[in-house]
């Protein structure tokens, strides 16, 4: 049986090489960006504060406040990140204690509903040797028969009500709800954006959740036939802990720890700068030579000759005609079809045949028919 989870999902589809390194290597890492350390810390004290509400005791905001404190200096470690180097770990800190203390301002006496389950751990079977992992921050229910799946959001972002209805989450763990609770007379989703003091609220239907399932069930058949784990960088890269290890960053890392002097004399940097202006002059070439080709084209006009002579080469100026298709060529593929001469005039596109061999899209007879081999493509872009 295969469990998977939000996270895992997500994972695979901000960056393979990530997935692979996590969920397929297993390699354990110490890194932590600090937002998720952060959001852990304040995940914990609002567990506390329900935790105790169950056994009626109601903390204190300034007795909550000092379990979250007392949790950060407990788990700090050398391997939290911090990514935006403007910030520091007090910045962080301050940063959830408001969250806390907004939060227990905002909901005390917090009887609005009666808690069920806490960061739970329940399994959701999705087919027969899969199931998902049901991992809800507050999981509640009022007296109409109403369920409630509660998340803390602990990020800088509030995220548009157009985004949340097509949130992959909270609504996976809605099919956890109305199958284990048939009664459930609604399930609703409930992010709190902690930094925003702001509760969201969002649900699905049956037809919803049907769909929701078939596409996460085809997204694991998809991670589980993958075998090629690029890497994908992006701005979530700064919040990744393998980036020490992986091949997108390493030689940055490694570049970072020299000296200025070792820095200029590094082989792979040298190599990028020349590259990268020649790349730069061939663009600039390019574009005059387009400019220069429109010169000679009016010069020939001009004088009424198709030679136009140089000190050591001369330019030939021919006109010639082009067909100009219209942009919506459906109706021309139409009648070349019609008219029988679609095998004259068409060829395989092996652009989109090589992609679809990689992937296994096409009939094993075409796929042994060739081969495979290694190839590179080197591009350059802005650090
Ligand atoms: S650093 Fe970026 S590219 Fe590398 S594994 Fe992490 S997310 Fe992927």
């Amino acid at each position: 049986m295969t469990t998977y989870s939000h996270s895992k999902l997500g994972t695979f589809q901000q960056c393979k090489f990530k997935y692979k390194l996590q969920y397929i290597d297993r390699i354990k890492v110490e890194l932590e960006g600090i937002e998720a350390f952060m959001g852990k810390r304040v995940h914990e004290t609002l567990e506390k504060l329900y935790k105790d509400l169950k056994f009626q005791k109601l903390n204190s905001k300034k007795e909550l406040l000092a379990f979250y404190s007392q949790q950060w200096d407990k788990e700090w470690h050398d391997e939290v990140i911090i990514a935006k180097k403007e910030y520091t770990a007090a910045n962080y800190k301050e940063m959830g204690r408001k969250f806390v203390s907004d939060y227990y301002e905002h909901y005390k006496p917090f009887k609005q509903l009666v808690t069920l389950g806490l960061e739970t751990q329940d399994r959701l079977e999705l087919a027969d040797d899969i199931q998902y992992h049901v991992r809800i921050d507050r999981f509640a229910c009022d007296k109409d028969g109403n369920y409630y799946i509660c998340d803390y959001k602990t990020n800088n972002s509030l995220k548009a009500q157009e985004e949340l209805d097509e949130d992959r989450q909270l609504a996976m763990y809605s099919l956890w709800v109305r199958k284990t609770y048939p009664d459930a007379k609604s399930v609703k989703l409930v992010w709190y954006f902690l930094a925003f003091d702001k509760e969201m609220v969002s649900e699905r239907n049956e037809e919803q959740l049907s769909a929701l399932k078939q596409d996460t069930l085809a997204l694991i058949k998809e991670i589980e036939s993958c075998k090629d784990f690029p890497t994908n960088v992006s701005a979530l890269c700064d919040y990744c802990p393998y980036k020490p290890q992986c091949p997108a960053w390493k030689h940055e890392i490694e570049l970072e720890a020299k000296s200025p002097k070792e820095f200029k004399d590094d082989d792979g940097l040298k190599l990028v700068d020349e590259y990268s202006l020649l790349d730069e002059t061939r663009k600039r070439a390019e574009s005059k030579m387009e400019e220069i080709k429109e010169k000679l084209v009016e010069f020939s006009e001009q004088k009424g000759i198709n030679m136009i002579w140089g000190t050591e080469k001369k330019a030939s100026v021919k006109e010639y005609y082009k067909v100009v298709f219209p942009e919506d060529k459906e109706e021309i593929v139409r009648l070349i079809k019609q008219k029988g001469i679609y095998e004259d005039v068409s060829s395989v596109n092996y652009l989109i045949l090589g992609p679809k061999i990689l992937k296994n899209q096409v009939p094993s007879e075409i796929i042994d028919k060739v081969k495979t081999e290694k190839a590179h493509r080197v591009s350059v872009s802005k650090r």
